[in-house]
């Protein structure tokens, strides 16, 4: 890796190549982490697992449990690497729980001199906090540490045709049902879709009832676009499972979501949920025909620099769309135009078409995070078009 860094003027890094925007694009080198799989080490005393940054969570999350222990949280698929998904702040849902980035304590990076550096959250601060959520631009992620925690198994249950209205003085009570709430809606209702509630066994109250807030228990697994079967998806009616099988969304090994989309996500802070809810419905007729399904979840503040969590607890409004580049690309302006009150930041692995100036001002530290990236790389070796559009505008 060293020897491949140093050689060449230009290179990406690749993880799974599950972003939708260009983040991961060049058109010199790219190189990419699929065969770095392996866990390096288990630490069980300090309760960390160190990884090579190109395994998925899907293969680091059956070994974690076979050795008694897992992680915090997972995003809605398993599919995605670590590297990837910690290097643009892949999250799943939980206010209580931090995006991907937050379980990490260590990494080991090559730079674009081809040095070695290693950092971590508890010898090196600031420094470490700027690159955990690095973009691409601070390097190849070599390996990565992770905090890990005993095992444990969950349930998920769901509930379907939630009143929109409940969300005005409940919204935080929903969303902390359980230990991961996701709402599922696709605007053309008064109703919420569907709501996905996973909760830890023995921790968590059961949701085992027949209503939640108006809404009626599901009869049968679904997926989150009802329309398609549940067989990608983990198992639901209540059913205890290990918590690799409950937190995504989606099974390892199947497809996951519509498998042909487009998506965006928003992150707003937690207080202005609601209100940016409602913003986002007066778009809902324009939304409708472009749309599979959004997904609403929340995410705790943490203190990485360029996570759109950054001093934040979050809610994020995610879109599932069609694979109408135009009509999408059109729509997003109107709908980060009804979130700017909320200072809205983007999912860095989405579709977005908020500009450098924008971003900046929403983001405090990425002043910061560049003149840090201009220490390790300082001739834009990691650079690409979607850094030079949107962080150095
Ligand atoms: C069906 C589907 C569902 C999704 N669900 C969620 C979800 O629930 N929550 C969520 O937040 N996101 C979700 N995403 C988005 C996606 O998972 C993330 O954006 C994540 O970054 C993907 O990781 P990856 O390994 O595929 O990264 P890639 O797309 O391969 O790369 C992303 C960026 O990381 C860089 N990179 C990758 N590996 C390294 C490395 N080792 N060192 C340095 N830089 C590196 C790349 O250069 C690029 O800049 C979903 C995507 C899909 C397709």
């Amino acid at each position: 890796m060293q020897a491949l860094v140093k050689k060449h003027d230009k290179i990406k890094t690749l993880g799974t190549r599950h972003c939708f925007n260009n983040i991961a694009d060049s058109k010199d080198n790219l190189l990419s982490t699929r065969d770095m799989n392996k866990v390096v080490s288990l630490d069980a005393k300090a309760h960390t697992v160190t990884v090579e940054a190109g395994i998925k969570y899907g293969e680091l999350a059956p070994y974690l449990d076979k050795h008694g222990f897992a992680l915090h949280n997972l995003a809605s698929l398993p599919h995605i690497s670590v590297g990837g998904s910690i290097t643009t702040a892949t999250h799943g849902s939980g206010i209580k729980n931090g995006n991907l980035a937050s379980a990490v304590r260590g990494l080991e990076a090559v730079i674009a001199d081809g040095s070695v550096i290693h950092l971590t959250k508890a010898a090196d601060g600031e420094k470490f906090n700027a690159a955990v959520v690095g973009l691409g631009a601070i390097g190849v992620i070599t390996k990565v540490t992770l905090a890990i925690q005993p095992t444990f198994m969950m349930r998920q249950n769901v509930f379907i045709g939630l009143p929109v209205a409940q969300l005005k003085d409940n919204f935080e009570k929903i969303m902390s049902a359980g230990y991961s709430v996701s709402l599922f809606y696709d605007w053309q209702t008064d109703r919420i879709n569907e709501v996905w509630i996973k909760s830890r066994v023995g921790v968590d109250a059961e949701h085992n009832q027949p209503e939640f807030y108006g809404a009626k228990a599901a009869t049968k697994n679904l997926h989150p676009i009802i329309a398609l079967g549940a067989e990608n998806c983990t198992e639901q009616m209540g059913v205890a499972g290990p918590w690799y099988e409950r937190l995504p969304h989606f099974k390892m090994g199947f497809t996951p979501s519509s498998g042909k989309e487009l998506q965006s996500e928003y992150f707003v802070p937690l207080h202005h949920a609601v209100e940016a809810i409602e913003a986002v419905a007066k778009l809902g007729k324009q939304i409708g025909p472009h749309l599979f399904i959004t997904e609403v979840r929340t995410i705790a503040a943490d203190d990485l620099w360029m996570s759109p969590c950054h001093n934040q607890t979050s809610v994020t409004i995610h879109f599932t769309w069609k694979q109408e580049t135009e009509a999408v690309l059109a729509l997003l302006p109107l709908i980060e135009k009804a979130l700017a009150p909320f200072n809205a930041r983007p999912h860095w692995g989405k579709i977005f078409t908020l500009s450098a100036k924008v971003l900046e001002s929403r983001y405090e530290l990425l002043a910061d995070f560049k003149k840090l990236v201009a220490g390790y790389d300082p001739h834009g070796k990691f650079r690409n078009a979607f850094l030079e559009r949107n962080i150095y505008g």
